[in-house]
């Protein structure tokens, strides 16, 4: 007897995408898959988030659950993720049950622990800050004789926003912050302090058989480790930014990546660029490619995972800049001064439809492109400023 279909066939069938995560970078990954014709199923741990809306069906469930992830796989043609905390083991099971999923569990058991992603980029020749594996709490003393004071105590896994991490100055602050990163049981590495002149991202996009697009450099502002504002192209000279693009292309290699993979950089003082972390996903310093690109990089990750022709990079105005909404206060995910943001010509908002607001998290961004920076600068800062979510600010009519 022949096995019920899972999917209901359409007609002119367009593949069905699986995300595992229902973000907002979920959320503008369905609208560009949308845009070909795909439906979404989603995998997430709570009904009604951003991407929901856009979604045929959610699954609810964790996303390190290998019958959750199974599931998904037998609804889908292909599935992605939009974060790196998918556990690599339970992605490896889906490709053993025979399902397509972009990038393989191979990139993801590498890129998501900090550690492993810093000896497969040091392995294949790329500069990077100094850092060691540490054990306990005695260790980082040790590296410290070695690399000097101050050093960066990391989680290996599952840190974002920079809640994985600890500035240590002295050994007396070495303690408070081997507890607060939960030390012990190989989960910490260190890394040297890296006096960054500034920080610089690129998004490299690369299909299923190796061709590479790169986007513009950009450099990126982040207060108390989140990112607030991103600035495209980087204000370099042409050689360094076609030295970073060059590391960034050989770090995505390096882990085999496909789809879109942000590529964190620090610009030293004295003209060195380190990479500082790979995301292996959309990323937040690629948002503006939305309006600023040929293609965005949430459409050459779906033609990417899709096993599609890559899309161009090529920036549409002379500069673009992006600013994180970050919420001001906890309150409801509605913002206040939408329609004045609206006002300001050439502003392009987002809103990511999260239901609340809590001070400093992503509720949404906004894009304004320019003849130069300091023009984009000035419309993006200008519409932004419009915007509250979370406190009781009356919004300027
Ligand atoms: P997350 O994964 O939480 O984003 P990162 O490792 O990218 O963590 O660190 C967040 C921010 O912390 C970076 O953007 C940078 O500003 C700062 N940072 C991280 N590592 C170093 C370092 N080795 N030296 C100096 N600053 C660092």
């Amino acid at each position: 007897m022949a096995a019920t279909p899972l999917l209901t066939p359409r007609a002119a069938h367009a593949p069905t995408l699986g995300l595992i995560g229902g973000g907002q970078l979920a959320k503008m990954l369905a609208q560009s898959a949308l845009q070909f014709g795909c439906e979404i199923v989603l995998l997430e741990r709570a009904a009604g988030t951003p991407a929901a809306q856009l979604a045929r069906t959610t699954l609810l469930g964790d996303w390190d659950d290998p019958a959750r992830l199974l599931e998904l796989g037998a609804r889908v043609e292909v599935t992605t993720l939009e974060n790196e905390f998918v556990d690599a083991g339970a992605l490896a099971a889906m490709e053993a049950a025979g399902h397509a999923v972009w990038p393989r569990a191979a990139t993801m058991r590498v890129v998501q622990d900090k550690l492993l992603q810093k000896e497969a980029l040091a392995a294949a020749g790329l500069p990077l800050p100094r850092f060691r594996a540490v054990g306990e709490p005695a260790e980082v003393n040790r590296v410290a004789a070695e690399f000097g004071w101050p050093l960066v105590l990391k989680k290996r896994r599952n840190g974002y926003d920079g809640k994985g991490n600890a500035t240590v100055r002295s050994p007396a602050e070495v303690p408070a912050a081997w507890a607060q990163l939960g030390g012990g049981n190989d989960t910490l590495y260190v890394e040297e302090f890296c006096p960054f002149a500034a920080e610089l991202a690129i998004m490299i996009v690369r299909g299923r058989t190796g061709e590479t697009v790169a986007y513009p450099l950009v450099e990126t502002t982040q207060h108390n480790h989140i990112c607030h504002v991103v600035e495209a192209p980087a204000n370099v000279p042409s050689a360094l930014a076609e030295r970073a693009a060059g590391i960034a292309r050989r770090a995505v290699a390096a882990v085999e990546m496909v789809g879109a993979m942000g590529v964190e950089m620090f610009l030293t003082k004295a003209g060195e660029v380190l990479v500082n972390e790979l995301a292996p996903r959309v990323h937040n310093s690629g948002h503006y490619t939305i309006e600023a690109c040929v293609c965005s990089q949430f459409e050459n990750h779906v033609r990417a995972v899709l096993g599609w022709p890559l899309g161009s990079p090529a920036l549409l105005a002379p500069a673009a800049v992006m600013i994180n909404l970050l919420g001001a206060a906890a309150g409801p995910g509605t913002p206040h001064g939408l329609a004045a943001a609206l006002a300001v010509p050439g502003a392009h908002p987002h809103i990511y439809g999260k239901a609340q607001s809590q001070p400093g998290r992503k509720m949404g961004h906004l894009t304004a492109l320019g003849q130069d920076l300091t023009e984009a600068r000035a419309t993006a800062r200008r519409a932004a400023d419009q915007i509250r979510f979370g406190d009781s600010i009356t919004p300027t009519p």
